[in-house]
């Protein structure tokens, strides 16, 4: 027997490099090596420290709870650990009421539509950008307003560009500095802007702030709960998957204003069962040693950053490199700028061509065109080959 997908399921948008996926998979069947730096999954493993902490408590015969379900029996160093987090690195104070413990932060991003908003009303994100705002609106039966990043505006979206009628039915604007994929950060002024908007049209801020301590050459990423009077109106989605290694092991906090911590808590009360605690006491102990284990994590992102880009440069790019994010943004190369789907049409050559497949700018919506992706999850070495074919095509 066959069911129907849900009406809702139905409306999520369609992959759209579908052809490109086939490609790389008929690639690799008629014996191409292909090389793949699509995906964001740090590929360094978790820091030692943090994995005996959760052997330690997973195997600890006195902590009676440890197999239990962790929304029942939460470990309380965990949220105190997020809260001491942001005091020591951005000089935020966070009550108790501030923080719900979330696994990881996509889930919790596609949660908070069900939270907050309606079927009809309006949610902004930006284009490009991550696809999970979207996608939650649709789950919830809302629509999204997609407010587009130039590069000529430092990829920072132009809110006043909102139109009223949007504004109106508008209940989140999402928001991700440093933001995947265009590795943009944001300053301290924009956030205030943001806040301020957030406040004048009682609309919630929800910042994704999934790369805030993945940065280099000494920049760090602010929170927008720095700025004075934040938690009247916005969020943070904290993860520790970038920043400590941790992707699979799904930690993570939602921060900020008190009544939308509140409601994502009893969304998450009603549909999951919180994460292990053994996980939970182990991310407590990554964040207690931020300063010691973020530095080594950045280092090989920095020196990857820094050989792709200078590579790429020596090939006719002109790229800045990015502060901040595992990823490179690059513009096409200009015979290309002139095709049909420019990004596609690159993409496809660099496949066809030279094995190695990288993510079409509109991946993450339409303003990405002309651009590709790179993600700096991968070992030098593969880096460095995928660099050599790319020079070799372009000879
Ligand atoms: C990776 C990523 C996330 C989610 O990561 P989690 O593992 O779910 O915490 C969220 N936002 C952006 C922009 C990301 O790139």
């Amino acid at each position: 027997m066959e069911f129907a997908f849900s009406d809702r399921l139905k409306r999520l948008p369609p992959y759209p490099f579908a052809d490109l996926r086939r490609k790389i998979a008929a690639a690799r069947e008629k014996g191409v090596k292909v090389i793949s730096l699509g995906i964001g999954d740090p590929d360094q493993p978790t820091p030692d420290e943090v994995v005996k902490e959760l052997i330690r408590t997973v195997a600890d015969p006195a902590d009676a709870n440890r197999h239990r379900y962790g929304c029942d029996v939460p470990v309380a160093q965990y949220a105190r650990s997020v809260r001491d987090f942001y005091t020591r690195r951005y000089g935020v104070t966070l009550g108790e009421d501030q923080v719900v413990t979330t696994s990881g932060s996509k889930d919790a991003i596609a949660q908070l539509p069900t939270a907050v908003m309606n079927a009809g009303d309006i949610g902004i994100a930006t284009t490009p950008g991550y696809p999970t705002y979207n996608i939650g609106h649709i789950f919830s039966g809302a629509n999204t307003y997609f407010l587009p990043l130039d590069a000529k505006n430092d990829f920072l979206p132009g809110l006043d560009s909102i139109p009223s009628d949007a504004l109106r039915v508008a209940r989140v604007l999402w928001i991700n500095y440093p933001n995947n994929p265009t590795t943009a950060v944001a300053p301290m002024d924009f956030f205030r802007r943001a806040v301020e908007f957030g406040r004048k049209h009682r609309i919630i801020i929800a910042h994704d702030s999934a790369y805030s301590e993945n940065t280099y050459d000494g920049y760090k990423a602010p929170s927008i709960l720095q700025v004075d009077g934040a938690d009247d109106t916005a969020v943070e989605f904290f993860s520790l998957s970038k920043a400590f290694n941790m992707t699979g092991w799904r930690a993570g906090a939602l921060v900020g204003n008190a009544s939308v911590v509140k409601a994502l808590r009893t969304v998450k009360e009603n549909i999951d069962n919180g994460v292990l605690r053994g996980i939970q006491f182990a991310a407590a102990k990554a964040l207690d040693m931020a300063e010691k284990l973020t530095p080594a994590v950045n280092a090989i992102y920095q020196r990857r950053r820094d050989m792709v880009v200078e590579a790429l440069n020596a090939n006719g790019w002109r790229i800045a490199k990015p502060r901040a994010t595992i990823y490179i943004w690059a513009p096409v190369p200009e015979k290309y700028a002139r095709m049909e789907k420019p990004a596609l049409a690159f993409a496809t050559d660099l496949l066809e061509k030279a094995g190695v497949a990288v993510t079409p700018g509109p991946a993450f919506g339409e303003k990405g065109e002309g651009f590709f992706r790179i993600s700096l999850s991968y070992p030098d070495d593969i880096l460095k080959q995928a660099m050599d074919r790319i020079f070799e095509m372009k000879k």
